[in-house]
């Protein structure tokens, strides 16, 4: 088997080893199967955040692929395996009442990869709803239960991101119970949906309205769509702190013009002066635009900055050409060093 099957973005060479497992006695047994002989594991759940190298990945492949949702933690809680498809159980939600992960519509993968990097979009992330995370530890060897605040969850990671200590084995969310959307604080879906940032809306709408925006994008998995070839953003926006915000501000003037506004957003709860710049934003002012195509197979998607694409005769190498081509001409005009977003397995940019 070749990983360019499991990933969206279509890249990835061979395995050594390959599980499915479908309970989650199977997964944790498959993990310590592997542990006990020494064999690099990768977990792999709908392969959407991964890069993988061309030449594979020598060791054994465990694909999560465990089922199952229940509500019996009380009105609003939910407990959802890991191999449940993200975007199933968003709309579960949706239509039984649950307000809460609305704004995370449209995202692939699965569930279980949701707290690994603090999965986030039109102004929800999903360690607001978190409550606990089941994991298996492969240093203790056993089973656990997280409670949200030892997850570590930040802005678009966690302890588990960066670290192939804990398998989780289902995540449970606590959702408010009501018909309408969480107030929806995200300017651009806010507009879109006619209400101003804070209102709310029916959380079938605030979906539906997520899903367009998205889709507009190439932000939804569609095989028609050759843009969606992708692993959603490749960069992260850089978090600034005031020094280094103030140093983009004068590149992007020397660059625009003395009119030239940097766009930011606050860090939530950060109260100390971080924001967030978009890194689109600085792509596109460091000279790549939307469809830039340096001809090696990879290039920008036509509908966002911030996707690489692989036109379908990219090699994993020629999109992390790309990848560093763009993260070296923001850091020449910017100074600001771009990380990328997706797990890379046996590459580094
Ligand atoms: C078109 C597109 C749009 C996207 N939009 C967004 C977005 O809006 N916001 C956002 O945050 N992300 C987005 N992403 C990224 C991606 O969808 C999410 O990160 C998603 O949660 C990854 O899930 P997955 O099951 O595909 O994980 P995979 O890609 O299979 O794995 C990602 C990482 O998590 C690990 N992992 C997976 N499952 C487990 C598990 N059960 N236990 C331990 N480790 C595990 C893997 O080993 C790997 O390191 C987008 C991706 C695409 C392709």
């Amino acid at each position: 088997m070749r990983l360019a099957d499991y990933t969206t973005v279509r890249l990835g060479g061979p395995a050594r080893g390959f599980v499915r497992a479908g309970t989650e006695d199977e997964l944790v047994d498959a993990v310590r199967t592997a542990d006990a002989a020494g064999e690099p594991v990768l977990i792999l759940g709908g392969g959407s955040n991964l890069v993988v190298s061309d030449e594979g990945f020598d060791g054994a492949v465990i694909q999560v692929a465990t089922r199952g949702v229940t509500r019996d933690a009380g009105p609003g809680a939910l407990t959802v395996a890991a191999g449940e498809e993200w975007d199933a159980v968003v709309a579960r939600t949706v239509a039984e009442g649950l307000a809460g992960l609305e704004c995370l519509s449209g995202i692939p993968g699965l569930a279980g990869a949701t707290p690994i990097q603090n999965v986030g979009a039109y102004g929800q992330e999903v360690a607001e709803t978190i409550t606990r995370v089941r994991v298996y530890d492969r240093v203790a060897g056993d089973v656990l239960d997280l409670p949200n605040e030892r997850c570590g969850f930040a802005y678009r990671t966690s302890r588990f991101r960066g670290s192939d200590r804990f398998v989780v084995l289902s995540v449970t969310f606590d959702l408010a119970v009501q018909v309408l959307s969480a107030p929806v604080r995200y300017a651009e879906l806010a507009a879109a949906l006619g209400v101003p940032p804070g209102g709310q809306v029916e959380g079938a709408e605030a979906r539906e309205a997520v899903i367009e925006l998205r889709q507009r994008k190439g932000m939804v998995i569609d095989p028609a769509d050759p843009d969606t070839r992708s692993v959603g953003s490749f960069f992260v926006n850089p978090v600034l702190d005031a020094p280094a915000l103030a140093a983009v501000e004068a590149a992007a003037r020397a660059r625009g013009g003395p009119g030239t506004r940097v766009p930011r957003f606050e860090v939530a709860g950060s109260g100390d002066g971080l924001v967030k710049v978009p890194a689109a934003w600085l792509i596109e002012q460091a000279g790549f635009g939307k469809g830039y195509n340096p001809g090696d197979g990879a290039r920008i998607s036509a509908k966002h900055t911030l996707a690489l694409v692989n036109t379908g005769t990219a090699s994993t190498a020629a999109l992390l050409a790309l990848a560093r081509q763009i993260r070296d001409g923001v850091r020449d005009a910017f100074g600001v060093s771009l990380a990328p977003e997706p797990v890379l397995v046996g590459v580094t940019l």
